[in-house]
């Protein structure tokens, strides 16, 4: 049976390299029926937190990427112990001071990687590793190997940075008579520039994209295809049909540059297609965890919130600033708001004040002919008069559609709010 596994170290967060690893492992082990195991490598007492840890599990989690094993190599010291010690008897290892050092042979190397095909290694800086610390702990290389070797991994995918730990690996395995696993070393992902992703560029922890109000679902979509495609050029593609199409030989061979455009765009993709019941639960829940009043909105105000304005989020985290208007009493005129408008139109907001106070059906389509009707009664071009009332309305220069928003608003607001910005003329002339 197939045995992937992902092995990160709790010694930071989860970022975007590291999810992709998860991610690309789980696909290999759910298309082919295998088992994906985690492995926590938490051998570093000094370096290893529980805040990291916890991050990285929940993240994990949250992308829904479940695990079928889960190990912590803090608990199998005995277990490195046991197989340095079969190491010391073979006479392959020798113990200088209270570490422990692997001695080796080396000649060239050959593997078959999945992705990059036969890859060489001619050389070995030096003819000994370490592989039992002055403290007591193994190092990477030797417990990596030891437990993908016990685990029963039998594919091991991970990040091209640990090429170059591969060869001592694979001695390893000889000189302990395990049989050796494939590989597939899955290339970087870059900046935009080509270097190596920063901190401005997505090498944010997962944790943070959760905050500022990402789906996991566009997180997972936008990460699987960094670095692989189903061939189609899909861009919009769910976890569960990627998994049915993934195959680790169409992995690219080179670096995949990281966008947060094109991450946004599909996350406000993702967003635009859940139904609104769905939208206001997590706009619910996201605001609840980032302590936000309007996370008190009960469920039909943030359905009709979210009717109005699920077109216009980017993230979850744009809600509160476009929605303002909609939950606070009173509207804060933006700044470049008031100063866009070009004439005071005091007499004719007032007409459309009356006019709207007419109507007994507040809704859409009659709001729409009415404002068209006292457009034309006082001679103006209907946009005219649209850019004032959505100021007074919403506070804000661009927003959704104006009758629409008037409908939601109700007529009560949408005429205290238009007489409110005549007062505020008036008290400026
Ligand atoms: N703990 C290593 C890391 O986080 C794992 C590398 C591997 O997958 O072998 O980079």
């Amino acid at each position: 049976m197939l045995k992937v596994r992902f092995a990160p170290s709790p010694t930071g967060y989860l970022h975007v390299g590291g999810a992709r690893t998860a991610l690309f492992n789980w696909m290999h082990a759910r298309k082919n029926g295998g088992k994906f195991i985690l492995r926590i490598e938490d051998t570093d007492k000094n370096r290893t937190k529980p805040e990291y840890l916890n991050e990285i599990l929940e993240s994990l989690r949250w992308l829904k990427l479940d695990w079928d094993e889960i190990y912590y190599q803090s608990q199998r010291f005995d277990i490195y112990r046991e197989y340095a010690q079969k190491l010391l008897e073979k006479g392959l290892a020798y113990q200088k001071d209270e570490a422990i050092f692997f001695k080796y042979q080396f000649n060239q190397i050959k593997i078959n990687d999945l992705i990059r095909g036969e890859v060489t290694f001619s050389e070995l800086p030096k003819p000994e590793e370490v592989i039992i610390k002055r403290d007591g702990s193994p190092t990477y290389n030797f417990s990596c190997c030891i437990d993908d070797a016990l685990m029963g991994v039998n594919c091991v995918i991970r990040g091209e940075d640990h090429l170059s730990n591969t060869p001592k690996q694979i001695l390893l395995y000889q000189a302990l008579g395990f049989d050796l696993p494939e590989f597939a070393h899955i290339p970087l992902i870059l900046s935009p520039e080509g270097g190596r992703l920063s901190k401005r560029y997505g090498a944010t922890a997962i944790s943070d994209y959760k905050k500022e109000g990402y789906l996991p679902e566009a997180l997972v979509n936008y990460f699987l295809l960094l670095g692989w495609s189903a061939g189609d050029n899909k861009e919009i593609l769910a976890l569960n049909q990627a998994k049915e199409l993934f195959k680790l030989k169409d992995v690219n061979k080179t670096g995949s540059a990281f966008s947060l455009d094109k991450l946004k765009w599909v996350n406000s993709r993702y967003i635009r297609e859940k139904d609104s019941s769905q939208l206001a639960s997590l706009l619910k829940d996201y605001l609840e965890s980032e302590g936000h009043p309007y996370a008190r909105a009960n469920e039909d105000e943030l359905k009709t919130a979210v009717n109005l304005l699920s077109g216009r989020l980017v993230t979850l985290a744009d809600f509160s600033s476009q929605a303002d208007f909609l939950f606070e009493e009173n509207v804060n005129y933006s700044s470049d708001s008031l100063e866009a408008i070009k004439d005071k139109l005091v007499d004719e907001i007032k007409e459309l004040i009356k006019a709207l106070g007419t109507i007994d059906n507040f809704q859409e389509n009659v709001i729409e002919s009415v404002f068209r009707e006292t457009a034309a009664k006082l001679n103006l071009k209907p946009k005219v008069l649209v850019h004032p009332v959505r100021v007074a309305l919403t506070g804000k220069r661009k927003g959704p559609g104006l009758f629409e928003t008037m409908a939601v608003l109700g007529k009560d607001k949408v005429t205290k709010r238009l007489a409110k910005l005549v007062e505020y003329w008036e008290s400026r002339e």
